[in-house]
């Protein structure tokens, strides 16, 4: 049945080469019980792992059922392996982690047996071993000799026609050395081959069929104690050995437990990496989409020249006034109309029907309502601007992170630039003004000369505090309203100094009148004496076009609030559709308030924003994903070393490297996906946390709209996916490396 042909093996090393097989020329047959008699370093181990498909010779040949092995592919080694060989070694080699039952259930996993049908097999194995009462022991609990069985009953699982063990007795009292050789020599008369290595003459006397004495590496003698009946048996079979998924899950499983300590190290940390790849991953999802939402209207508004900055209008834009403008930026007929209607109603006070009214026209984005003082503090002129909410929410950010006017009676902010103005120019330390009070004079409103109107005399003072000079220079703003003639108050506070004016018959409006081509006045109009004002001005030929010689400073949609007037500030767009408007509202740009309508423009700044923090936030991210995903793969590579023995075992059963290397994916895996579980129920309140964190800290949302920021479920899915991924498929590295070591690696302890 096995026939060994002039085998040899040669181990070439280094310096030397050592010859452990020299020239064997064997013949087994089924029901032979042989035992091959020899010193240590006889070569024994090396002629068992030849014959066991652990070792390949390194000539002569090995003939099994007529069948040459010298032709066999791997994938027929590993089914020989399984199928054609049962291994029993001397230190039996168990895997701890793995009950007795599991230990032989683990041979038949190989073999796609259903699991009742590895059950039923596996209590048959060990019933046959006298094990089945010890089956949901583990092997730590058993006793050397009870080991020895179940590795018996395991090297039987697949039904095997020859048993080869490696000293099977070396580790046992002489007592249990009897029961095992017994059983081995049962299964000799079952008509097995079996095969045993050992150096006890005594024992191989009393129980083998054969003795084979080794010296050397060569066969010194060969003789039969009794002649055993030969009997035909069918060919040996080869069926595919495959370990089965759940086999592999349950050794990874397993083996994860028993590891405990760098099981939980790589688990817990891996759960913040993850949170942190939902989070981040949450983030960059939505900051895409938004950019791709948002940074079409932002082109589009930029680059149309159909946009009025009615604000901002250059001196030739003065000729315009709002109905024009109204006009120019309206689409439809019915809009025109609604603008000559509106013109009636322009220089009454603006109610906020009025206001509506332009809003509808179609092409107006937004009204906003900014607010701007001129003021005199000690004789120098600044621009008082009334930080918006909003405005000074993302103030916060550059006001030492976290300051901003809480409080209306705080006060006045002045930039760096501004305390110097009014220290001197080299003063080095503008800082000193912070805490003292000083006269502050109002002296126009929006462009509305305060002091023209003999009614606010002396109320325009006000005596006030420097509640903080700061450098908006030094740090990233969005906002371009630094020069040097810029203080700050908050809204607040700005709409305090507004309501002291108690001046309840006056609804100013200014033009500008022209004296020459250098020098303008400013005129307010109340509406007591706007006709008085109009009257004169219409006998003038400039007036014939009605409103066109108005020629406003700043814009002329207004709206009364307090008694005062409010500007506000029209952008306009017609290009704008609804879907676009929609998506500005969407992502928060787009406000309707009491008071105003606004839409947060800061285009460009935004974009680039986005793009410094995609860049940011997606190398943060592979970091995050690489460290742990490394630290997986390097703790399972580590422990390779102290899995050779499981390892050893697994092949020697039959496992292929693919199996090993499922067995090692497959812990990663659990390890990822349980990490992953535990991540993305503590990531939700985290995210939320983070969220409010990062929206008051940094105001995004003031720069991007809310919607950045929201939880994106297929974002969170797809990020925690991607990490689980990378993890496990990490796994499959120490895999490799595991599954490439050799066999033979075990059995040389003997
Ligand atoms: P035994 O099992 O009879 O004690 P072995 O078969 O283990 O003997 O070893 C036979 C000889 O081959 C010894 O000299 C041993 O050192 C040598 N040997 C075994 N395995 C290797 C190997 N992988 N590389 C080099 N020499 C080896
Ligand atoms: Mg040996």
């Amino acid at each position: 049945m096995l026939e060994l042909k002039n085998l040899n093996k040669i181990y070439q090393m280094k310096k030397r080469h050592v010859h452990a097989v020299k020239n064997v020329n064997l013949t087994f047959e089924r029901g032979e019980f042989v035992s091959i008699l020899g010193l240590s370093g006889s070569g024994k181990t090396t002629l068992v792992s030849m014959l066991g498909g652990m070792e390949e010779p390194s000539y002569g040949d090995m003939i099994i059922d007529g069948i040459d092995t010298k032709d066999f592919s791997k994938s027929q080694w590993t089914d020989y392996r399984k199928n054609t060989i049962g291994f029993v070694f001397q230190d039996f080699n168990l895997i701890d982690h793995l009950s007795a039952i599991d230990n032989v259930k683990l041979a038949l996993s190989l073999s796609g047996k259903s699991e009742e049908e590895k059950e039923k097999r596996a209590e048959e194995l060990l019933n046959q071993v006298g094990m089945l009462a010890y089956k949901d022991k583990f092997p730590k609990r058993l006793s050397g000799g009870q080991q020895q069985r179940v590795a018996i009953a395991r090297a039987l699982a697949n039904n095997p026609e020859i048993i080869l063990a490696d000293e099977p007795t070396g580790a046992l009292d002489p007592d249990t050395a009897d029961q095992i050789l017994t059983l081995l020599q049962d299964l000799a008369k079952d008509n097995h081959l079996v095969i045993m290595v050992t150096h006890d003459k005594y024992l191989a006397n009393d129980y083998s069929s054969r003795i084979v004495k080794i010296d050397n590496g060569e066969v010194v003698s060969d003789y039969k104690i009794e002649e055993r009946k030969k009997v035909e048996l069918p060919a040996i079979k080869m069926d595919k050995s495959k370990l089965e998924i759940a086999a592999a899950f349950k050794i990874s499983k397993n083996n994860l437990k028993i590891r405990k300590r760098s099981s939980y190290f790589a688990f817990y940390s891996l759960i913040p990496a993850m949170i942190l790849v939902v989070i981040l991953g949450n983030f960059i999802f939505n900051l895409i989409s938004y950019k791709n939402d948002i940074a079409p209207i932002y082109n589009n508004i930029i680059n149309s020249d159909k946009v009025h900055y009615l604000t901002n209008l250059t001196d030739k834009e003065f000729e315009w006034d709002l109905k024009n403008i109204l006009i120019s930026i309206s689409k439809k007929r019915q809009d025109e109309e609604k603008v000559r209607d509106l013109e009636q109603k322009l220089f009454q006070p603006f109610s906020i029907d009025v206001l509506n009214e332009i809003r509808s026209i179609e092409g107006v984005v937004a009204v906003f309502e900014p607010n701007y003082y001129d003021v005199t503090i000690e004789g120098e002129h600044f621009i008082l601007v009334g930080l918006l909410p909003e405005a000074y929410k993302a103030y916060q950010y550059d006001f030492d992170f976290n300051y901003y006017p809480k409080d209306h009676e705080e006060g006045l902010i002045l930039s760096t630039e501004a305390a110097r103005v009014l220290l001197g120019k080299y003063n080095n330390h503008p800082e000193q003004l912070e805490g003292e009070h000083v006269d502050l004079v109002i002296d126009t409103f929006n462009s509305l000369p305060i002091h023209l109107n003999t009614k606010l005399e002396g109320k325009n003072v006000f005596n006030t505090q420097i509640i903080k000079v700061f450098d908006p220079k030094a740090k990233t703003t969005l906002m371009a309203n630094y020069y040097k003639g810029y203080i700050y108050a908050s809204y607040g506070y700005i709409n305090e100094i507004r309501n002291s004016f108690t001046v309840d018959d006056i609804s100013l409006i200014t033009y500008k009148e022209l004296k020459t081509d250098h020098e303008t006045r400013y005129i307010p109009v109340g509406t007591d004496n706007l006709s008085d004002l109009l009257a004169p001005l219409r006998t003038k030929t400039m007036l014939q076009d009605d409103m066109a010689m108005f020629t406003f400073k700043t814009y002329s949609a207004e709206v009364p609030s307090s008694n005062f007037m409010t500007k506000y500030k029209i952008i306009s767009d017609r290009v704008l559709n609804d879907e676009q408007l929609n998506k500005l509202k969407r992502y928060g740009h787009y406000e309707s308030s009491q008071y105003s309508d606004y839409a947060i423009y800061s285009a460009k700044e935004t974009y680039d924003y986005i793009e410094t923090l995609l860049k940011y936030s997606s190398i943060v991210v592979g970091i995050i994903v690489a460290l742990p995903s490394i630290l997986v793969a390097l703790i399972l590579y580590i422990s390779i070393i102290l899995r050779t023995k499981e390892i050893g075992v697994l092949k020697s059963i039959g496992a292929k490297s693919k199996d090993i290397v499922s067995i090692f994916t497959f812990e990663s895996g659990v390890l990822a996906v349980s990490a992953g579980i535990v991540a993305i129920i503590l990531s939700f309140p985290l995210l939320n946390y983070v969220r409010e964190r990062i929206e008051n800290l940094y105001h995004l949302t003031y720069y991007l709209g809310s919607n950045p920021l929201d939880n994106n479920y297929y974002a969170i899915g797809f990020s925690l996916l991607a990490i689980v991924g990378v993890i496990t498929m990490l796994g499959i590295l120490p895999g490799i490396k595991a599954s490439r070591l050799h066999p033979r690696v075990l059995l040389r302890k003997a």
